[in-house]
């Protein structure tokens, strides 16, 4: 999956191979899922090296690729690359520490060594139907998950319990891991757009936000549904609405061609419009593949327009210091004509008694 794309980078750039560093990259490479590994892509093959912990592993999983062991990381890297007599070898930037390209540089001393950066973050943008298949499976695991914690919401019950219970059901249904430290945030903490999991015990008329994803083949869900306990205020349903009506407003637009300022633009200029425009302090959305936060980026200065086959988050937010706050998040995928919203939970607000 992917070799073509990666192919591309390597004419365009003028290198003879490219080192991907990333684990998402070498995933969508050659398959390989362990969390450590290195990837030389050249014109004519991959070679993938891996420490002692991976290697039966990679045998298994990149059966496309030459796999090689290699000890003592980016040393033996080296060692592997430098008999191939590469003169231009572009690497992932993103992906490698600056400690580490010294060493590489030095090791690899003759080699011109490229930085490789928008593009290795793009070429995962477009998702193919079988990367589809596996997102619709992690939407699927954690919002089975989460309507089943929902109904052990009562007055009492601490926010890093329901944490705790949604991550367990969703392993439970079969995910691997969670794709991110699961936020349940309650009350005046709701206003914490990425808060963690407290003590706190959950009271009638608190809102209870929940940001949450789970994990299936290598992709990720991620959603957020706030809800209130009891009874709403006229404020909380004002200002939910406020939110509601930015996300669908930015949903509305999302086509291909659109730009994902334009996106963003929509639902900032709406809250800012009722008046709650310094209570959004992040970006609209975020695309969500391997990589729970991946490109593209839906903000205010993103230079991208929407594609056919993206898969992005349409999340606006309001947090008020003191009060509260309320995200609405759901998952797109750009098609020919519009979108469609993969989550499929009802983002009425939702009052729990
Ligand atoms: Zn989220
Ligand atoms: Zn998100």
């Amino acid at each position: 999956m992917g070799g073509e794309r990666i192919r591309e980078v390597l004419y365009k750039r003028g290198v003879e191979g490219i080192l991907i560093f990333s684990s998402e990259n070498i995933r969508y490479l050659t398959g390989f899922s362990g969390s450590e590994g290195f990837l030389l892509v050249g014109e004519g093959e991959e070679l993938l090296m891996v420490d002692g912990r991976y290697i039966t592993q990679a045998q298994e999983e990149a059966r496309g690729c030459r796999i090689t062991l290699v000890e003592k990381g980016i040393k033996g890297v080296a060692a592997h690359v430098s008999p191939l007599g590469l003169k231009h070898v572009g690497f992932e930037a993103a992906g490698i520490s600056v400690a580490l390209f010294e060493q590489l540089r030095e090791e690899l001393e003759g080699v011109e060594l490229v930085p490789i950066k928008e593009e290795l973050e793009r070429f995962r943008g477009k998702k193919t139907t079988e990367e589809l298949t596996s997102i619709r499976g992690a939407v699927d695991i954690a919002e089975r998950a989460w309507e089943s914690v929902l109904e052990t919401l009562k007055p009492g019950t601490r926010e890093n319990e329901l944490a705790l219970e949604l991550e367990y059901k969703m392993k439970k249904e079969g995910s691997e891991g969670v794709a991110f430290d699961l936020i349940v945030a309650s009350g005046p903490r709701s206003a914490l757009p990425h808060a963690q999991p407290a003590p706190r015990s959950i009271e009638e008329g608190d809102l209870v936000l929940f940001d949450f994803g789970s994990c299936c083949r290598g992709y990720n869900s991620d959603e957020t549904c706030t809800v209130v306990l009891g009874r709403a205020t006229k404020e909380q349903k004002r200002v939910y609405q406020v939110v509601r009506e930015a996300h669908d407003k930015a949903i509305e637009l999302v086509r291909p061609g659109v730009m994902l300022t334009e996106i963003d633009a929509a639902a900032r200029g709406h809250i800012h419009e009722a008046g709650y425009g310094e209570h959004f302090g992040h970006g609209t959305g975020h695309g969500v593949g391997l990589a729970v936060h991946e490109w593209p980026v839906v903000g205010k200065d993103s230079q991208d327009v929407a594609e056919e086959g993206m898969v992005f988050t349409i999340e606006p937010g309001i947090y008020i210091p003191g009060w509260g706050g309320v995200r609405i998040e759901d998952m797109v995928m750009v098609t020919v004509g519009g979108c469609e919203i993969l989550t499929t939970i009802s983002k009425d607000l939702m009052i729990v008694k």
